[in-house]
């Protein structure tokens, strides 16, 4: 089932009656999910993934624009005639009801025609309880469970009601970091299998980056990319999705093109074509850095991170805008630990090129 957003806009009323300022919190925003795919929405604290998703599963009302649901338009439907799942950050389970009785209750609200036989309603529970593998654990109340053994009972609850869209609020937040990760996976794996739509809200890049087939970065309610986790990477529209995406994140230094030379203070990094004398931003993603006597960035060396395969070095450069830059390097290609200052060549194609002003890409080519 694929998911069209069509220029959705939500303001929220001002609550302050001094300032009487509206929340943007969804600006114009549209996107097209692709039928059985897995899509990270992406941004920081209050960028407006939340609200997109409640739009999405009817809890919030748009204040513009439409949602389509294949060829439906479910703009105005209340929540329990889209046919969404939806999994919170914090489960909400029923504390006092097993994990069978759990993942039972949405189905036991079936009415009418949808009504279910006792024996369907379990078999769609025992189903759902083996996808996310807690059917053993069926008569356990939540408290007697592990975090990450309580979210997958309420994904089994989202999924029972086999929903043609599943809706993912930070699912992953109140797992501690080995269980998150594994957790991560296992979403992945009940998606592909189950292959329904899903859209996913985190504010972890690297987790959105790691399951979805295709990321939406969002910034101040406004959708800036939307692409597979490697193609925005590779290729960002502007400064700001170049410095969200990536661990460690993109080396930011203030640059001019002058005469088709690429400057970063008083070396010069590349020769370019087709891009008129300015001031602009340079990013540097840490592994475009090859350290090279005859390089022509010269950074002076703060310290040597030694991670196994790779090594990080931290340095400083007057024109960087960030205090550190950080570059990652083979542990092959290792410097010597005394020295104090590194020259590298820069990779052509992990260098970004952005407007002083707008902040946009500049695109070149390198002569
Ligand atoms: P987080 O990662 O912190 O959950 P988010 O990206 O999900 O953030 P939203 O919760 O969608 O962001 O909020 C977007 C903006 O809308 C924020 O500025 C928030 O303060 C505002 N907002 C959200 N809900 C309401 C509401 N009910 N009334 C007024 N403003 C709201």
């Amino acid at each position: 089932m694929k998911v069209v957003l069509q220029n959705l806009t939500k303001i929220f009323p001002s609550r302050n009656k001094k300032n009487n300022e509206e929340v943007v919190a969804v600006s114009d925003f549209s996107f097209e999910i692709p039928s059985g795919k897995l899509v990270g929405l992406l941004g920081p604290s209050g960028c407006g993934k939340s609200t997109t998703l409640y739009m999405i599963c009817g809890l919030q009302k748009p204040t513009g624009g439409k949602i389509f649901f294949g060829e439906d338009d479910v703009t105005e439907l209340e929540p329990e005639n889209r046919g969404v799942g939806l999994v919170f950050q914090n489960y909400s389970l029923y504390p006092h009801m097993t994990v069978k009785q759990n993942i039972l209750f949405p189905l036991q609200n079936f009415k009418g025609e949808n009504k279910l036989s006792k024996e369907v309603m379990l078999e769609r529970a025992y189903e759902a309880a083996k996808l996310v593998q807690i059917d053993e654990l069926m008569e356990r109340k939540p408290s007697e469970l592990s975090g990450g053994q309580q979210q997958r009972v309420a994904i089994a609850r989202a999924l029972v009601k086999m929903p043609r869209v599943l809706l993912l609020d930070e699912p992953l937040s109140n797992l501690d970091a080995r269980l998150r990760l594994q957790t991560r996976e296992e979403i992945k794996r009940i998606q592909k299998e189950t292959g329904i739509t899903t859209v996913f809200v985190t504010h972890d890049q690297e987790e959105a980056m790691s399951i979805s087939d295709l990321i939406v970065v969002m910034k101040l309610g406004v959708g800036q990319q939307m692409g597979h986790p490697q193609a925005v990477y590779d290729d960002p529209i502007n400064l700001f999705v170049a410095k969200f995406l990536g661990t460690p994140p993109i080396n930011v230094f203030n640059g001019r093109v002058e005469k088709g030379v690429l400057m970063i203070g008083d070396d010069s990094i590349l020769s370019i074509k087709d891009v008129p004398d300015q001031e602009v931003f340079v990013g540097i993603r840490p592994e475009g850095f090859i350290p090279d006597e005859a390089g022509t960035l010269e950074c002076q060396v703060s310290n040597l991170e030694v991670m196994g395969r790779d090594i990080s070095i931290v340095s400083t450069h007057e024109a960087a805008i960030s205090p550190i830059i950080r570059s990652i390097i083979d542990a092959d290609d290792m410097i010597s630990g005394s020295l104090k200052t590194v020259r590298f060549r820069i990779k052509p194609n992990k260098i970004f090129l952005f407007n002083k002003t707008t902040e946009e890409r500049i695109r070149f080519e390198v002569k």
